[in-house]
């Protein structure tokens, strides 16, 4: 009764997609999706911008699969015309680059729907502990998986008790609110300077509400830093706090190993987000598309670490290196400075993505 073809630990973006593209009703295979949470999506944990299908397909071409991203209504939030990036001496910076704000726990619940349309099982409330082999561990008793997927984001319980993978040590921790008030711009802001060592505050406007967070790597006291923000843009716009929120942003790159012979990585978990950026949402999708794509195939999944390194790791490794060309010239204001008006001329593409 325990035992399933694949196991995925994680019910966000990674693993419901993953469950989606196995198609269990099609491929026969007996999925079984592993959530600790009580409710799919719920707490949220993002700031809810995600760049168009036609963006995500220039940056990573190969990218195949227009359907994922084809968000029904009640999903989107809103339309962003572009990035408004804010030096720290308060030069502003206008970049190009169409998304959607979105309302987070929407997607991962549309998403996680339609995996349960094509036949995927799930046990909500189940925090997995370990993996010991083909056993997952569970609060709530044991499961047994000739396949188990690690789609458990960015501290990933998979991927720190399974020999030969690596946990993610190089994390940005993150404090954000979601507020309501007049806030309709189709701009998305990122503020950098040195009160974000790291990382940076963002303002993203959603149709009358915002998402509004600071992320920095080291010690420093998140919350505090993000409350400083708000006394200080409470000064000249009136909101009023809805939602808090926070969690942890993997930034050290696609990991080396994604999978064995019968486990694998995906999203947060496999480092699957921009580490110059943070954006993580769209990138797991795809990871979960072509995972579960390998999986329904029945292909070994030595197929879909190839097929993601083609994919993305050119990419994923050029915004690493861009974040860690940012870290060093992040000491110094000024220098940061310089930095973005180079960018400005250069075109934000790289800044952005790398
Ligand atoms: C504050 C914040 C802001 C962000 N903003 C953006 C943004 O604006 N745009 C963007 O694209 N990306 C953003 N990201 C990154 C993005 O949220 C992630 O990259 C994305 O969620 C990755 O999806 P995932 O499915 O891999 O992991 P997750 O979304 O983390 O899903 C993992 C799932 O596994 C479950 N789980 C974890 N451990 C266990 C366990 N032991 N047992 C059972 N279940 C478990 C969790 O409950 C969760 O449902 C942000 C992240 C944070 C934290």
């Amino acid at each position: 009764m325990k035992t399933f073809d694949v196991i995925i630990v994680g019910a966000g973006p990674a693993g419901s997609t993953t469950a989606m593209y196995i198609n269990p009703k099609e491929s026969g295979k007996r999925v079984l999706l592993l959530e600790s949470r009580k409710r799919v999506g719920i707490p949220m944990q993002c700031g809810e911008a995600l760049p168009t299908y036609d963006e995500l397909t220039n940056i990573f071409p190969g990218v195949d699969c227009p359907e994922l991203f084809d968000l029904p209504d009640e999903v989107i939030a809103g339309r962003i015309e572009g990035i408004l990036f804010i030096a720290p001496s308060g030069r502003r910076y206008l970049a190009e680059l169409k998304g959607h704000m979105f309302y987070r726990e929407k997607l991962d619940q549309w998403l996680f729907n339609q995996a349960v349309e094509k036949g995927a099982q799930y046990r909500l409330s189940t925090r997995v502990l370990r993996v010991e082999d083909h056993r997952v561990v569970t609060a709530n008793g044991d499961f047994y998986g000739d396949i188990i997927i690690g789609a458990d984001g960015p501290l990933s319980i998979v991927a720190d008790s399974v020999t030969g993978f690596a946990p993610n040590r190089d994390i940005c921790r993150c404090s954000f609110v979601i507020a309501e008030g007049d806030f309709f711009e189709e701009y998305i802001e990122l503020r950098f300077d040195n009160r974000f060592p790291g990382g940076y505050f963002w303002l993203f406007p959603k149709n009358g509400e915002a998402n509004i967070g600071v992320g920095v790597r080291g010690s420093k006291n998140v919350r505090e830093i993000l409350d400083g923000m708000l006394t200080e843009l409470a000064k000249h716009k009136s909101f009023k706090i809805k939602q808090r929120g926070g969690g942890v942003v993997p930034l050290g790159g696609l990991k080396a190993k994604l999978a064995s012979d019968h486990v694998a990585l995906v999203g947060d978990a496999a480092g699957m987000v921009f580490p110059s950026n943070g954006g993580g949402t769209g990138v797991a999708m795809v990871g979960g598309q072509v995972l579960g794509e390998t999986i329904g195939c029945d292909l070994p999944l030595s197929v879909y670490q190839s097929r993601v390194e083609t994919l993305m790791k050119r990419v994923l490794d050029s915004s690493l290196r861009t974040r860690k060309s940012m870290d060093r010239t992040r000491r110094s204001d000024w220098l940061f400075c310089v930095v973005m008006w180079l960018a400005n001329l250069r075109g934000w593409r790289s800044f952005i993505i790398g």
